[in-house]
């Protein structure tokens, strides 16, 4: 079965539209407000922001965008990050990654507040990830366990492969199926006998970055296969599992596009609504 990732964020965007008509417009209360930060220079980020504007506006949120040139230095940066911490307009903050490679990701990243650390990557929000504290945890793995439960798909005692370490993807992906008690194993460059290990999988969670890169070889009959990969190629935007040879394998399987992709977008909502609740 093909998952419409687009129908499941729909619900999901939906629910929040509806959360901040009840709670905040319809009381005269200004609605929560998301501030993306773009370095300028990675054409992706732009399409990623622009789309993420849209997405606030459709459900009735405030949304800002702060765009810093190319060259901005590290102590700026931190400075436009700090203002908007101090802002208690902002509810929520994202700084868009990669940044030029002048800047550090992971150190910039946790110039952001915690408590508006919408993306969950600051090195308090991610340890409280780690050890199931977390109020929120980061969009896209938010969004793939969202899949999960949507299709009433059984973690409990699976046996998940994760390709990918990303703090982003990989590793909070893995964390979240592991507090469901699935059984996880995390692979990345350096993993032997790849194919093998992804043969055992019950569930198969791919965020490599490698257009097409898994196909029928890794993929056990039945497995439930989730492509978070998103590569832009002259062919359009691929993902990272092969799927025409895949999608007669496995019993469920994530499109790109049309997957993942669209439920980032909405969890990154609904984190927003759930910090500005937090305050
Ligand atoms: P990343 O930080 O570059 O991490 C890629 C991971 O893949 C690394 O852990 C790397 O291993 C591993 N890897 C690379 N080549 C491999 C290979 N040949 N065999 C096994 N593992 C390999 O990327 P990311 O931020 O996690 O993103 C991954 C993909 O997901 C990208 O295509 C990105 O655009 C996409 N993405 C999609 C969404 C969405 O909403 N759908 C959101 C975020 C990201 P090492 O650690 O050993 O280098």
């Amino acid at each position: 079965m093909i998952i419409d990732g687009k129908a499941i964020a729909a619900e999901i965007k939906e629910n929040v539209k509806q959360e901040i008509e009840r709670d905040y417009l319809s009381k005269g209360l200004t609605p929560p407000k998301l501030a993306c930060i773009i370095v300028e220079g990675n054409k992706a980020s732009e399409v990623y922001v622009a789309s993420k504007e849209k997405a606030c506006a459709s459900v009735g949120m405030e949304s800002v965008i702060v765009r810093l040139k190319e060259d901005i230095t590290k102590e700026q940066l931190k400075m436009e990050i700090e203002k908007l911490n101090n802002d208690d307009s902002v509810s929520g903050i994202l700084l868009q990654l990669p940044l030029p490679s002048h800047l550090d990701d992971k150190e910039a990243t946790n110039w952001i507040s915690p408590k508006k650390d919408v993306d969950c990557l600051t090195f308090e929000n991610l340890g409280a990830l780690f050890s199931a504290r977390h109020i929120i945890a980061p969009c896209t793995a938010t969004g793939i366990i969202k899949i999960l439960n949507h299709e009433n798909i059984d973690i409990v005692g699976k046996n998940v492969v994760v390709i990918g370490r990303s703090l982003l993807v990989g590793k909070s992906v893995a964390n979240l199926l592991e507090q469901k008690n699935a059984t996880v194993t995390i692979c990345h460059s350096k993993t032997k006998d790849l194919e093998m290990v992804c043969k055992n999988a019950d569930i198969l969670v791919v965020a490599i970055g490698k257009p097409n890169f898994v196909n029928e070889n890794y993929v056990k009959k039945d497995a439930v296969v989730i492509d978070v990969g998103i590569n832009r190629t002259d062919n359009g935007l691929i993902g990272d599992v092969d799927f025409s040879s895949v999608k007669d394998i496995a019993s469920y399987i994530t499109p790109v596009p049309g997957g993942v992709g669209p439920l980032t977008v909405a969890c990154l909502l609904e984190n927003t609504l759930i910090l500005d609740k937090y305050k």
